[in-house]
């Protein structure tokens, strides 16, 4: 270890503590690898700061030494943007677990940046309320890591994406200075937007430390229906219609075939509903009264497109249909480390796509597999690459299929964000002006380049 990290680990250490300053390779090895395997990275030192205040001090000291910072909340995030893979310090929210009482009348709540997204759920229960973002990595995502990529998940045709919840927000920019507007007004216009700009901004302008966030009322009752169609376009159509006929839709998420036998195969069971199907749909209706009726009519109404149908009332048999969908991502890893490609397309080109890219894919590489799933409501697909002979499929694949988003006119982030997966692909969807935007918001909040320096934006031509 360098004098200069030596020192700088001594001034970290009687900021946080002994036990809260990791050096030991042993010790921060689970800080520096992700959650798929795929991005794998090396830090000297990983500090868990207790509060605010022992953050800033973090921030100040790692700036004065002239090192870099890689913000870490559940690193359960999927495009590298969270763990050192250039040797940053990895500033740790895991001790930011502060869950402040539920505010009733307001119904909204402040938490710790690092408090798990299952945390905050169990917390605002007692309240009848809920957090309006859920994914399966609920056991481990945090609040501020889920603000700072903006997730989405499985009810944003109901709530919205992670922006929309965060009415203020407290943060520590790359000086040490600290942000904090946590007064939860619905109504402030009173300047730049700071909660907007921070959600997306993947650990590059500053860490989240507490976030107030907008609840909604829990609903009681749910159904749940999987749903089996021959082809890619009748369940984009019927997606379509069922987000017009059923005002209580809670989710639409999707699998296709290659998933749908994978997930059976790792679970150990058999595909549900019509076996042979190219596309099943998860559907899911909440309410405060029994939406089982609507989503029945609903279902009815779609006629004989549906090859099958699958209900669940009870919590036991909704369970059962929604393991396909939450068992999916551990199936692929299951089977080796994926080339991880979350992106959105229009309605109308979702089918071609579907359809299309497996030959995309296979023109590069023929030993590579496609498994596709995602979250239908919202044309978002997770297209996951893998290789069949157990390495890694080429940057190459990687490119192929961003392109051909681009060309179909998609968004090549869907919802897990930049990272540094994809930064080098961000000219598809963000125009040399709009980058140079970026650049300019950068520079301006970190000009030393102290706050995830490698993540969202390719490096700059010299
Ligand atoms: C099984 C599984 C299912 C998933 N499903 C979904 C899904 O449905 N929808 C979805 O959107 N995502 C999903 N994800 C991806 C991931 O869970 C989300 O991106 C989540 O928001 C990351 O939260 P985290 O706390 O783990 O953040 P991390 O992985 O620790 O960090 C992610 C990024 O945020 C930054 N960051 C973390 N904390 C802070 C902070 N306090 N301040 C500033 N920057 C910070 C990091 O530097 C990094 O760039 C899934 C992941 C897994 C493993």
């Amino acid at each position: 270890m360098s004098d200069e990290i030596s020192d700088l680990g001594r001034k970290l250490r009687t900021v946080v503590g002994d036990n809260h300053l990791l050096q030991d390779a042993d010790l921060t090895a689970g800080y520096s690898t992700d959650w798929t395997g795929r991005f794998q990275g090396h830090t000297p030192l990983v500090v868990r700061p207790a509060n605010t205040f022992e953050l800033a001090q973090v921030v100040i000291l790692v700036a004065e030494a002239g090192l870099a910072i890689v913000p870490q909340g559940g690193n359960t995030g999927l495009v590298g943007g969270s763990v050192p893979l250039n040797g940053e310090i990895v500033v740790s929210t895991v001790r930011l677990d502060q869950c402040e009482a539920v505010d009733q009348l307001a119904q909204q709540v402040t938490l710790g940046a690092g408090v798990t997204l299952v945390q905050a759920q169990n917390h605002v229960a007692s309240s009848s309320l809920v957090i309006g973002v859920d994914l399966a990595a609920r056991d481990s995502c945090t609040i501020g890591g889920m603000i700072a990529t903006n997730a989405g998940g499985i009810n944003v045709l109901r709530y919205g994406a992670m922006r929309e919840q965060v009415l203020g927000i407290e943060a520590v920019l790359a000086d040490g200075s600290v942000i904090s507007h946590l007064e939860g007004l619905e109504k402030d216009n009173t300047g730049y937007h700071l909660p907007s700009l921070l959600a997306g901004s993947e650990g590059t302008l500053a860490i989240i430390t507490r976030a107030r966030l907008r609840l909604h009322p829990y609903l009681p009752v749910r159904c749940t229906a999987m749903l089996a169609f021959s082809s890619v376009e009748d369940a984009v159509e019927a997606t379509s219609a069922l987000k017009r006929s059923v005002p209580s839709l809670h989710a639409v998420e999707v699998l296709f075939s290659d998933a749908m036998h994978l997930v059976s195969e790792h679970i150990g069971s058999a595909v549900p509903i019509g076996e042979k199907s190219a596309a099943w749909l998860i559907v899911e209706a909440a309410g405060s009264n029994d939406p089982l009726e609507e989503l029945a009519g609903a279902i009815d109404d779609l006629g004989a497109v549906v090859v099958d149908v699958g209900v669940g009332v009870d919590t036991s048999s909704r369970n059962n249909l929604w393991q396909y969908r939450e068992k999916v991502t551990e199936a692929i890893s299951a089977k080796g480390t994926p080339h991880k490609l979350d992106v959105t397309l229009g309605a109308s080109k979702l089918a071609e796509f579907i359809s299309q890219l497996p030959s995309v894919v296979s023109a590069l590489d023929g030993d590579l597999s496609v498994y596709m799933f995602g979250h239908l409501g919202d044309g978002n697909v997770h297209v996951n690459v893998l290789a069949n002979n157990g390495g890694a499929p080429s940057e190459r694949v990687d490119a192929a299929v961003l392109e051909y988003v681009a060309k179909l006119g998609g968004s090549i982030s869907a919802e897990h964000g930049i990272g540094t997966a994809k930064k080098n692909f961000l000219h598809l969807n963000r125009t040399t002006a709009e980058i140079s935007a970026f650049r300019s918001i950068k520079h301006a909040l970190d000009p030393q380049q102290v706050l995830n320096p490698h993540v969202l934006l390719p490096q700059e031509d010299s």
